[in-house]
């Protein structure tokens, strides 16, 4: 594939920066032997050959925006799927694309845009990969589609002995069933064909309501709302008022199709890079659902694509000395407030990092993937909270979040496998009792143990390394 050499460099320089984006926010560090950008899929079968030749093992990375290396390990061949990421297919009578599985949702919406097209699953910022958003199954603001996987018709899949298959929900099912959500251990997704839906125009409209009403409102007035398009609900931080309101921002669909970006005022959402205030100011806790509901959270008429088109970019880090994690809990719907109580309690007690925002979200059940995080339908608890960058901080925050796993635990949810591996190997087996079967699928499909990862190390009984020396093999 044709590249020129500016647009090589600067996809270089954009890669390197994700990157070190990236490994900022991971808990640990991981060194890989090498990282190979195959920009075609014959690049990558040739690469998979050797690595199966010289038995060196395979992490697999889109976006790179898990924090637990999932995507990586060390003395392996990191295969970096971004430079795959051409579009195949358009059928705009049917509203399915294909493309290759290193586009970010980003470019998918460039590609879409001019058709009148828009993404209709994908999370709450635009900068991730289409396969690492399958390799997860994520979830994100729309409450019909969602998770993601719920848009996906098929998907091309290269398996490590070197066969390519399709797979749907009526060809090789086992194989669409293993892939999704899997966490890249069964096969690469090389292609995506994805239903899309009409750019429309969204009303945005803001509320702020008591969160012990939140739920009621949410099965009467929203979830079952046809014009309801995407919603999202931010909990009040302040230490006084600690999860007790709730910034609703619903986006109703006018049905009308969306005129050219330039016409539409941006989304206008609250300032992401604020964000590194809640970290160090306690006033700026106390304050902030008051700011954002009443300066920046006004209404406003914006595209799909620009509602969902957020750049991640700007929730970069900017305490020294600090790092980013981000958790997130699946509860029943019955348990959400109880849930929170707990939540209340728990963040009370450890006092050890700083909760700088925290969501809540609908996802349907997932019926696709074999490792689902919401087998049932669930409320989604997401937390985002800074902590100092040390050992010490590091061991207490493994603590605390055992805790609120097991408290997920008993009250029938699940937490989110793409962050930091803190989860203890007995509460992985807890939290996804189908794990067992993942391990079987992979040991079906990819039939030498080519692909790995550190959260498979962490939780798999591991077999013998392949080799003693991987450095010396290539
Ligand atoms: C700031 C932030 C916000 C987030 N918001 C959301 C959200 O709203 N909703 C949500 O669900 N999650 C969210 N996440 C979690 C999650 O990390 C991402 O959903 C996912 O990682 C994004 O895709 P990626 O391209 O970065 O994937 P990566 O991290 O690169 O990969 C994810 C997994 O998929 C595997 N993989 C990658 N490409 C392929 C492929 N082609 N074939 C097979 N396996 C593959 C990888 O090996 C890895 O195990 C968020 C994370 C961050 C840091």
């Amino acid at each position: 594939m044709f590249r020129c050499p500016i647009s090589a460099r600067f996809h270089a320089l954009i890669l390197l920066f994700l990157i070190c984006f990236s490994l900022s926010c991971r808990a640990e560090n991981c060194t890989p032997l090498q990282i190979k950008s195959p920009d075609h899929p014959r690049e990558l079968e040739m690469i998979i050959d050797e690595a199966r030749r010289k038995k060196v093992r395979i992490s697999l990375l889109g976006g790179g925006y898990s924090q637990g290396n999932q995507t990586c390990a060390n003395n392996v061949i990191q295969i970096n799927i971004r430079e795959m990421n051409q579009l195949i297919s358009l059928d705009i009578e049917k509203n399915l694309i294909t493309v290759q599985s290193g586009m970010t949702w980003k470019r998918l919406q460039e590609h879409l845009t001019p058709f009148g097209l828009g993404v209709a699953a994908m999370q709450s910022y635009s900068d991730f990969s289409i396969g690492g958003s399958l390799g997860v199954n994520a979830h994100g603001q729309d409450l019909h589609w969602n998770p993601v996987s719920s848009t996906v018709e098929s998907v091309k899949v290269l398996l490590t002995d070197g066969r390519h298959l399709h797979a749907s929900r009526t060809e090789n099912h086992d194989l669409f069933r293993a892939v999704i959500g899997t966490y890249g251990l069964v096969g690469i997704i090389t292609e995506i064909t994805l239903r899309v839906v009409p750019n429309h125009t969204l009303l945005k409209r803001p509320e702020l309501v008591k969160t012990q009403d939140y739920e009621k409102l949410f099965f009467n007035e929203y979830k079952n709302n046809k014009r309801l398009a995407l919603h999202s609900a931010r909990l009040s931080i302040n230490p006084l008022f600690l999860f007790r309101n709730v910034i609703v921002v619903n986006y109703y669909d006018t049905g009308e199709l969306a005129p050219p970006p330039l016409e539409l005022l941006p989304p206008n959402l609250p300032p992401a890079e604020k964000i590194n205030l809640m970290k160090t100011s306690w006033l700026a806790r106390f304050a902030r659902t008051t700011m954002e509901f009443f300066l920046y959270e006004k209404s406003a008429r914006m595209s799909r694509n620009q509602a969902m088109g957020e750049s991640v970019v700007s929730l970069k880090n900017t305490v020294p000395g600090t790092r980013d994690i981000l958790q997130e809990y699946f509860v029943p719907p019955e348990q959400l407030q109880p849930f929170l109580n707990a939540l209340r309690n728990w963040s009370k007690k450890h006092q050890d990092f700083e909760l700088v925002n925290a969501t809540l979200r609908w996802v349907n059940a997932d019926k696709d993937s074999l490792l689902p995080y919401a087998p049932e339908d669930r409320f989604a608890i997401v937390l985002f909270m800074n902590l100092p960058d040390t050992s010490e901080a590091e061991k207490a925050m493994t603590k605390a979040t055992r805790e609120l796993i097991d408290l997920t635990l008993s009250m029938g949810g699940r937490y989110y496998l793409p962050y930091a591996l803190y989860a203890s190997r007995d509460q992985l087996n807890r939290a996804y009792p189908e794990f067992e079967q993942l391990l079987k699928a992979k040991q079906l499909w990819d039939t030498g143990d080519l692909l790995t990862s550190k959260l498979y190390q962490a939780y798999a009984p591991q077999r013998k390394a392949h080799i003693r020396n991987p450095k010396a093999a290539l």
